[in-house]
């Protein structure tokens, strides 16, 4: 089966057209800005050159139809016509409880989705916003929606709970739900085989450090924790979001700054983390670890805080479930930034747990970092939310 995935942004569009036998990519490509001045599309064929065009996109469904041209350009495409996508899959943020898997979309599911919008405001629309594009460009073609959120709904009401008044999750449903599922369970699944466990009888943990960051415990298959929230801020610090923060602090900025709670809520989101603490130095780990290396004081206090953050979650974790087995780094920094690896793992002596200095210099496969004689695995396994969508389309479509 030929499967369309994509990942409906505000402004913008990834996709990728993958085989679900061969699980090859077909191609691959990204639309940015969406409904802006300057809109392009980035398209690049399997073993092909990469193509920038600029493009005008009024809205997502003209960005759609320049991707279904560019797959099937008579020179650069990889389809001899539109009807040989089998299928389309959505990457969708938010679920809420309404959904506890992937689904095939019809007019139910839509209207469910749009119930969650207030959860997500900035991610639901755009998503159904896709959704709408590839009907009217692709009548008949079955479509997926795979949630963000899905993953997590296995999560105990005790982990899920906030410690406010209970009327507020009857009234408005407030209580963690975590994001990033469909990277948990695709690096956790892949870190059961690489245990060579039963992934119904394994204790995991997914350290999933990319822009956005979290983490997650899975028990026996199930998620049982997860480090975000409500929405995306809670938890780890992350590129440019606080992470955990005493909730006083709003209150607290809005007098001394004379700030409003959407200013506030800025600052969290797009100003903080690492951003915010390097003192707007960079939002990226690779200048932050170079700062730090430099013996720059907003670098090394930047990663030193990062990094301990992470190994509290872990620590948190491990109780949660009574153990663990392997602890798994995945997405930007997780996969690329040894410094960060060894750096959390030192906390991690009392899980027996030392790491194999050459291993953690590998790259892009699917490697154990911790020495033969640690008691717990340290794996780095690179995230494919893409694939795991494909994967999660084509069995939903073959019922
Ligand atoms: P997103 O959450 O946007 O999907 P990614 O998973 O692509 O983010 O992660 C992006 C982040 O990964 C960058 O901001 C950067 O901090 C980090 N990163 C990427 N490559 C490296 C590297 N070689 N070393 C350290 N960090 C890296």
């Amino acid at each position: 089966m030929k499967i369309l995935v994509i990942n409906c942004g505000s402004s913008s569009l990834k996709f990728q057209l993958i085989d679900s036998e061969t699980e090859a990519v077909a191609a691959k490509g990204l639309c940015e800005r969406i409904g802006m001045e300057g809109s392009k599309l980035i398209y690049t064929p399997a073993g092909g050159e990469k193509q920038e065009t600029e493009a005008p996109m009024e809205d997502h469904k003209k960005a759609v139809s320049l991707v279904i041209d560019a797959l099937t350009d008579k020179e650069t495409g990889v389809l001899s016509s539109l009807s040989e996508i089998d299928a389309v899959g959505h990457r969708l943020v938010h679920g809420g409880e309404k959904f506890a898997s992937s689904t095939l979309i019809n007019e139910e599911v839509i209207t469910a989705i749009t119930e969650c919008n207030d959860l997500a405001p900035l991610h639901n629309p755009a998503n159904l916003i896709g959704i709408n594009a590839c009907q009217e460009l692709m009548p008949g073609v079955p479509q997926a929606g795979v949630f963000d959120t899905a993953f997590h709904q296995t999560m105990p009401e005790k982990a899920y709970l906030y410690g406010i008044p209970y009327e507020y999750y009857e009234k408005y449903r407030i209580r963690r739900y975590g994001f990033h599922g469909t990277s948990h369970s695709y690096v956790s699944k892949r870190a059961a085989e690489m245990l060579g466990k039963d992934y119904g009888d394994a204790k995991i943990i997914v350290c999933h450090l990319g822009n956005g960051a979290s983490v997650s415990a899975i028990k026996n298959g199930k998620c049982v924790d997860t480090s975000m929230g409500l929405t995306p801020l809670e938890g780890l610090m992350m590129g440019t979001r606080s992470g955990d923060i005493d909730p006083a602090i709003v209150e607290f900025l809005a007098h001394k700054e004379d700030l409003s709670i959407d200013e506030i809520m800025s600052i969290l989101n797009k100003k903080s983390g690492m951003y915010g603490l390097s003192g707007y130095l960079s939002s990226d780990s690779r200048d932050l670890h170079a700062a730090s290396d430099e013996g720059k004081p907003e670098g090394i206090r930047t990663i030193k805080t990062y990094c301990y953050r992470v190994a509290k979650y872990i620590g948190a974790y491990t109780a949660a479930m009574n153990g663990v087995d392997a602890i798994c780094f995945t997405a930007g920094i997780g996969e690329n930034s040894p410094e960060t690896r060894e750096e959390v793992c030192e906390y991690l002596g009392y899980l027996g747990i030392a790491i194999d200095a050459e291993q953690n210099k590998k790259r892009g496969e699917d490697v154990v970092i911790s020495t033969a004689d640690s008691r717990v695995k340290v794996m780095v396994i690179p995230t494919n939310e893409e694939l795991a969508i494909a994967r999660e389309t084509a069995a939903l479509v073959r019922g």
